[in-house]
């Protein structure tokens, strides 16, 4: 299932670490800012999973959904 842009409703890559593509955010944060955030998501994605991106209220931690498919 492909996500899509929160603003432009664009599809973007399900892996991407935001719910926005490279355009709008830039647009909303301006590069610099951006880059920030992809750069501070990317990293807590790696920590641990994220789930969907920022603004939800999961608690960052133990908290891994496994698909069993
Ligand atoms: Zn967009």
């Amino acid at each position: 299932m492909a996500k899509k842009c929160i603003y432009c409703n664009k599809e973007i890559d399900e892996e991407c670490v935001i719910d926005f593509c490279e355009k709008c955010g830039v647009a909303v944060w301006g590069k610099k800012m951006f880059d920030a955030i992809v750069k501070n998501m990317e990293n807590a994605k790696n920590d641990d999973n994220l789930c969907n991106g920022m603004g939800n209220d999961y608690p960052l931690g133990k908290q891994k959904k496994e698909k069993s498919m």
